[in-house]
């Protein structure tokens, strides 16, 4: 068993949803840590609790390429858990070269630093896009071809793709995390903060995108970085791939009842229409979790609906 106790992880994104999760989870296992983070989309409030001697925050963007270098350099890192991502798949569909740089080429970056540093453990948050449209749902890690419909997914499959190579040429164990869609504490974006948002703005009506019949696996964030954890400490790879996921689906009007239900009792649904939410959408996403089950893996919310419901029923929700 890897431990992560004394050792020293940077984390790129860590300001973030699921980088403020995965911060605390490393400090209470005793790691050293060191967020690298522009925050454009995290927030310094999520982290600043923990900063201190064996917790150092660096403002800076993955894109600066000294900035990267000065802050990899001399810090004797054991593991990069890169999660700085643009996180707003649709966005990426109007500026056409967004997921190019935050995704493939903040990756390559990432990976120079730890290929001239001699870091050789990688971790990615890689995503359930990277599918596209699968023909086999749920969908097991071994399901090709894979042809991402989304400028963001395909920035991910290569960002995975660069990641295996820099692997098998220059030595370093890897962790390529396909998540499904995640929720819960921090979170600053997704369905459900996007519908509270919209309830907030108008009480009497919820516009819904696409027409509500999407079908998504959510997973919690806490069971999302335990697993991420737990398989990291386990393993004994060079390869590590897994999707991370709970069991059944979730549908959008699902979750739009649900939110209506605890902040807007009035509120009526208005779809959008079609079949999509937005170009490059994937109405329906179902990853399998048997090989992260079989890694002993276990989920506190083991279902799609139960880790939805959890989230909506606490106060997590920043607006
Ligand atoms: P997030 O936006 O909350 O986190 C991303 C973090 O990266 C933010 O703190 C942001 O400030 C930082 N960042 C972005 N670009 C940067 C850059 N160029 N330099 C430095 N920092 C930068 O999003 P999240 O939901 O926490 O996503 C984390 C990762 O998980 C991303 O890679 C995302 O693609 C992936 N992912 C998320 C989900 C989900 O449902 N949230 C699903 C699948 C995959």
């Amino acid at each position: 068993m890897k431990k992560l106790n004394g050792k020293t992880v940077f984390v790129t994104g860590g300001a973030g949803f699921v980088g403020s999760n995965m911060c605390e989870l490393l400090v209470q296992k005793g790691a050293r840590v060191i967020v690298y983070d522009n925050l454009s989309s995290g927030r310094y409030e999520f982290i600043k609790r923990h900063i201190g001697k064996k917790f150092k925050f660096i403002k800076a963007d993955l894109l600066d390429r000294k900035s990267l270098s000065a802050a990899v350099k001399g810090n004797d890192i054991d593991l990069i858990i890169h999660l700085a991502a643009n996180p707003d798949i649709s966005l990426g569909t109007r500026q056409t070269d967004l997921d190019l740089f935050q995704g493939t080429v903040a990756t390559y970056y990432t990976l120079e630093e730890a290929r001239k540093n001699d870091i050789k453990e990688f971790m990615l948050s890689s995503t359930s896009v990277i599918y596209g449209i699968a023909g086999i749902r749920p969908t097991p890690e071994h399901y090709g071809p894979l042809l991402p419909i989304s400028l963001y997914g395909a920035s991910k499959l290569a960002s995975e793709g660069f990641i295996s190579s820099f692997s098998h040429l220059y030595g370093m164990d890897y962790y390529l995390y396909r998540f499904a869609n995640v929720v819960g504490r921090n979170s600053t974006h997704g369905v459900v903060v996007d519908f509270l948002r919209k309830l907030r703005r108008d009480p009497r009506e919820l516009e819904v995108l696409g027409n509500g019949k999407q079908r998504k696996s959510y997973i919690d964030v806490q069971d999302l970085c335990n697993a991420m954890i737990e398989i990291y400490t386990k393993s004994k790879s060079r390869s590590n791939v897994y999707n991370l996921a709970t069991n059944g689906q979730t549908t959008v009007d699902y979750i739009a009842k649900r939110v209506i239900a605890k902040v807007a009792p009035k509120a009526r649904i208005r779809h959008t229409g079609g079949i999509q939410g937005w170009p490059g959408d994937i109405a329906n996403t179902h990853l399998s979790n048997k090989r992260m089950l079989k890694a002993g893996v276990r989920l506190k919310f083991p279902t799609s609906n139960g880790a939805v419901d959890n989230y909506i029923d606490s106060d997590e929700v920043k607006l």
